[in-house]
């Protein structure tokens, strides 16, 4: 929600979804609704926005939840693209083919049943679990793939109003235990429930019956989807293509470079969570991503920022993975509460941040440590620190450092730096007494236009011109920053703890699955490969008459 306060969205998000007096609490029944066993109580968004400005120790995000049902979020998601400039918003169009060649992706589509060629600086396959883009580079999956369970979409339009009435008696999801346990959960207009079983037991339809129809009789309702959801707990080996990632389409001697292709979202990591992380995961990949693009396209970026997105974001999934996996095994997985994870992520490999040398603070304790999230603190006007960010990099000049004198020649010199490099850098003077508490000790603070912070200062100033390339990526030879600098290698450790935790290796069915699509894919658009394409492209035949998109 912070991401989308940034992209200035989430009052819109939030007067669609689940009205803030709803209660978020989750009760436990023995069979049915009407025998609830306990609740576990949680503040409702009204609660957490009344206390709100009680909490100035950066230990509040701005943004409360939100619950806002996938198939609300994503037609406003739709709308505020196609209402950006510059985007081209294609519904129905499929990727079927892609290889990259002179520095450029073509891209082969399909819509309407004619096939077209697109021509793109940068391909991101945001394409889901079952990722075209991620099949044709041959990345492969670690991890591990659980009995799928099965879900139901169902359209029930009284049953909330008519649940058992009482301080707090509606809750969002109720786990069912006994003979046939399962879990419903309330979507955000109240009227659609999702639910969720085991493989094995009665249909889906009889189950909702004998838990919802003990408090709503008579009981009138419309099953809208029914389906199985595989229990998938992935993390793909590489975020992109490398030298090596032939897509398998014949291009032979032409060769298929991928440093180009990049997965984000489910694509990189499927796995079926709760509890948003699947969501928040997804949309944090793009806000990574999304910024190193536009700085690569724009010019300014070295080549270390674009690298650096998979030493960022692939770590982080990795932590969500593991944090579904405890609590898919979890004995009340109602009770596990990931804020260290949603929240308390830090970019520890980067190699575009200034790492201190010192380990960083116990998780989701608020932190300027670099590589951490900015905690949300409010200003002594009473707005919020994260709203007073400039879109490119902020430089934070705390209470006490525009009269200090190293502080305000290292702020002159970082701005040159930057100015340099033609990198957006805004100056900012944090007026605040809880700054002064929240972020004790540290006179300037960088923040990156994705909140998180890349370096903070210490006791001695380091190289302005130094420390400037290596955020935006333009160190040749990673060094010693601010005498404490240090990369480490972050994909084998990454691999290690996936392993330790899961299974290694593709799931067979993924296996078959690949097999599969790719020879569906080449089975059904014989006459043009785009290996002809491609050699069209590189000798220049059509290029002006092809539309040409960035990422
Ligand atoms: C039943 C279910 C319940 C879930 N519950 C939760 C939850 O409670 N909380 C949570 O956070 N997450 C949940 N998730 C996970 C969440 O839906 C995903 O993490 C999230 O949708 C990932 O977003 P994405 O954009 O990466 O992928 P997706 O949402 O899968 O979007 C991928 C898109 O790419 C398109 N596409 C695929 N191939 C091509 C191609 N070749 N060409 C063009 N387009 C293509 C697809 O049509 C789709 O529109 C749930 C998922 C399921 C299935």
């Amino acid at each position: 929600m912070e991401i989308f306060r940034r992209l200035g969205i989430s009052g819109r998000l939030r007067a669609a979804g689940l009205p803030a007096e709803a209660p978020l609490d989750v009760v436990i029944c023995a069979g049915s609704l009407a025998r609830p066993l306990a609740r576990h109580r949680y503040p409702t968004v009204a609660e957490l926005l009344a206390t709100t400005l009680e909490f100035n120790d950066g230990t509040r995000p701005l943004e409360p939840p939100l619950i806002l049902s996938q198939y609300t979020l994503e037609p406003l998601l739709r709308e505020e693209a196609e209402a950006t400039p510059g985007v081209s918003v294609r519904f129905g169009t499929e990727l079927v083919d892609f290889a990259v060649a002179g520095g450029a992706i073509t891209a082969m589509v399909r819509s309407g049943g004619r096939l077209r060629t697109v021509r793109a600086d940068y391909l991101v396959g945001c394409d889901g679990a079952n990722s075209t883009v991620r099949q044709m580079l041959g990345i492969e999956l670690n991890g591990e793939t659980r009995q799928p369970v099965r879900q139901a979409l169902i359209y029930c339009p009284d049953l909330y109003e008519r649940l058992p009435v009482g301080p707090g008696a509606r809750a969002i999801q109720y786990h069912v235990i006994g003979q046939h346990p399962c879990t419903l959960i309330v979507q955000d207009d109240t009227q659609h429930l999702a639910l969720h079983a085991p493989a094995a037991g009665p249909p889906m339809a009889a189950l909702f019956e004998a838990l919802a129809g003990a408090v709503a009789q008579p009981l009138s309702y419309k099953m809208l989807h029914e389906g199985e959801w595989p229990q998938q707990l992935l993390l793909a080996e590489r975020y992109s293509g490398g030298d090596a990632g032939g897509a398998g389409n014949g291009l032979g001697s032409l060769g298929v470079r991928g440093a180009r292709v990049l997965l984000a979202g489910d694509a990189a990591h499927p796995a079926s969570t709760t509890g948003s992380l699947g969501l928040s995961t997804a949309v944090a990949d793009a806000a990574d991503l999304a910024w190193k693009l536009a700085a690569t396209l724009e010019g300014w970026a070295g080549p270390a920022l674009l690298a650096s997105y998979e030493a960022e974001r692939r770590p982080a999934a990795a932590e969500a993975i593991t944090a579904s996996f405890a609590r898919a095994v979890a004995e009340e997985p109602w009770s596990v509460d990931l804020p260290e994870v949603e929240l308390g992520y830090r970019y520890t490999g980067s190699p575009v941040i200034a790492h201190p040398a010192a380990p960083p603070p116990a998780p989701f304790a608020p932190t300027t440590w670099p590589g951490a999230r900015l905690p949300h603190i409010w200003l002594d006007d009473g707005s919020p620190l994260h709203d007073v960010l400039g879109t490119g990099f902020t430089l934070l000049q705390m209470p006490g450092a525009t009269t200090d004198r190293g502080a305000t020649g290292f702020a002159r010199e970082l701005a040159a730096a930057f100015g340099r490099l033609a990198a957006p850098l805004d100056l900012v003077e944090v007026p605040s007494a809880a700054a002064q508490a929240v972020y004790a000790g540290h006179r300037l603070i960088l923040v990156r236009p994705d909140l998180h912070v890349a370096w903070r200062s210490g006791d001695s100033w380091p190289d302005a011109t130094a420390l400037a390339a290596l955020v935006t990526g333009n160190l040749r030879e990673p060094g010693d920053v601010a005498g404490e600098h240090g990369v480490a290698d972050e994909r084998r450790r990454v691999d290690q703890r996936v392993r330790d935790d899961h299974r290694v290796g593709p799931p067979p069915a993924q296996e078959q699955r690949a097999e599969d699509d790719s020879h569906h894919r080449v089975a059904e658009e014989p006459a043009q490969p785009l290996v002809q394409v491609i050699r069209a492209a590189q000798r220049g035949a059509d290029r002006d008459r092809q539309p040409r998109a960035h990422a």
